[in-house]
């Protein structure tokens, strides 16, 4: 049975692999129940099962004819704590040490300590500045510092176990952006074909050109997502929009070096950007935390989705719901159903990204608008690679799906992040007219399209070695 425009989902969905999703069973169920790409976070994956999982997911994709998304996630520049013989219970006003000398430190046994990875810390921050430990949940205040360690008041006490996320929210950190392990776990990534790299607490534009040269001196077309997760990456927000091909406002991190009120107008201003600059947004983050537990969202969380869906993004993203929940599924399944619930109401504006500008966007955004007046029309594009699907989907058709033919598997796997866009392989003829009737063919096969529906062609095809550029109304016969 064809599905009708408004049983089609826009919002895509992105689920964290793990040991709740890795087996071949729950792959098959999250590819074909509608997942749109696989995200590996490498602050956990070793390279051996990274290897064996991504496999597993193009052999499930081919086997059931969905091909998804997959991508890598490199853990950037990180501060932790490093082992403690035993977890140390710390109390509110206590006086506690982060070394990054131990041998140096002045403390003697009455102080307590913990060592830091991070040589420079002494140098980097400075007196008043706060320290927040394991995702914030232990909170210091900076007292004085040497050389040797910075010596702090505990404010928000807790039990610090070994190797425990540290950060300095506002403190400007001169570490790399691009680590030798996220060498290493992007070279093993294009080495297995992946789709998207993510890059981690990325703090200016140069992050982004130096991942891209890198990915070109690697001869890979991944694209790239700015992952934005501090103050600092607010205040370059519009250099690394304009660097990036793709955004993630990620929350977790966001959420803990900013105060956590601005958090909703960041979002808002991240998402705001990119449909400025034509680039997929995605919301990632605790969209349905308490499902790593429960069977039900709480209703706050339903509203977050829904919020993001109303917000236009892209992409909504999973983590520890399908990392260790233990309702991966259901997560997809409410999702879905949030997404297009709050799609079938999405008012129809004719919006107009500040920056696409070119003849081709003019063209594409005249096919959008053309599809925002005429309700139960859908858009069928043709695209090698992705930028008339990419074009399109900046535009945020408000009611019709966008079917992207495409004869180029890569392209097809990135555009799985887009906003509205369908994406279909096929092979293209010398004649555009033949392609154009095989894939409305295959799109009423496939139970995309009916006899009698209206489409809105968009196309660039080849016609005599000459490209040509055309908008076109059909009945599908
Ligand atoms: C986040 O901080 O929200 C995030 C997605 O990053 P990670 O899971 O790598 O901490």
């Amino acid at each position: 049975m064809a599905i009708s425009n408004a049983e089609f989902r826009r919002t895509k969905i992105i689920f964290t692999l793990g040991p709740a999703t890795e087996s071949e069973e729950m792959l098959e169920k999250l590819i074909t129940g509608g997942a749109d790409i696989a995200r590996l976070n490498m602050a956990h994956g070793k390279h051996e099962w990274c290897r064996a999982v991504i496999r597993r997911i193009r052999a499930v994709s081919a086997r059931v004819g969905r091909e998804i998304g997959i991508m890598m996630d490199i853990k950037g520049p990180e501060i932790r704590t490093g082992d403690v013989d035993s977890p140390i219970e710390l109390k509110v006003g206590e006086t506690f040490d982060f070394t990054v000398k131990p041998g140096d430190r002045d403390g003697g046994e009455e102080i307590r300590s913990v060592n830091v990875n991070y040589q420079d810390l002494v140098n980097d921050i400075k007196v008043g500045d706060i320290v927040l430990v394991d995702s914030g949940l232990m909170r210091f205040e900076v007292l004085e510092k040497n050389h040797a360690r910075i010596r702090c008041k505990v404010l928000i006490p807790g039990q610090l176990t070994s190797r425990r996320h540290i950060n300095l929210p506002g403190v400007k950190v001169n570490l790399p952006s691009f680590t030798e392990k996220d060498r290493l776990d992007t070279l093993m990534g294009i080495e297995e074909g992946i789709d998207f790299v993510a890059l981690s607490f990325v703090r200016e534009g140069a992050d982004i050109e130096q991942l891209r040269e890198f990915l070109r001196a690697n001869k890979s077309r991944a694209k790239i997502i700015a992952k934005i997760e501090d103050q600092q990456a607010i205040s370059n927000l519009d250099e690394i929009v304009r660097a990036t091909d793709a955004l993630m406002v990620a929350r977790g991190d966001l959420g803990i070096e900013c105060p956590y009120e601005e958090l909703p107008s960041i979002q808002r201003r991240a998402v705001k950007a990119c449909f400025d600059h034509g680039r997929a947004v995605i919301i990632a983050t605790h969209m349905l935390e308490s499902m790593i537990s429960q069977p039900m969202p709480t209703r706050a969380e339903i509203t977050d989705v829904a919020n993001a869906v109303h917000e236009r993004a892209d992409c909504v993203m999973l983590s520890g719901e399908t990392t260790v929940g233990k309702y991966p599924m259901d997560c997809i399944r409410i999702l879905e159903k949030v997404a297009r619930r709050v799609e079938s109401e999405e008012p129809v504006i004719n919006l107009a990204p500040a920056f696409l500008t070119g003849d081709k966007f003019k063209l594409l955004a005249a096919a959008v608008h053309l599809a925002n007046e005429m309700p139960g029309i859908t858009i069928l594009t043709f695209t090698r690679q992705g930028f008339m699907a990419q074009g399109l989907a900046a535009m945020r058709p408000c009611l019709a799906p966008i079917y992207a033919m495409t004869n180029s598997i890569e392209t097809l796997r990135e555009l799985r992040i887009l906003r509205a866009i369908d994406p279909y392989l096929m092979t293209f003829d010398s004649e555009p007219n033949d392609t154009i009737e095989r894939a409305i063919t295959f799109l009423v096969r496939a139970g995309r399209l009916q006899i009698g529906d209206r489409l809105i062609v968009v196309t660039d095809l080849l016609s005599h070695d000459r490209l040509v550029d055309s908008i076109q109304l059909r009945k599908v016969h």
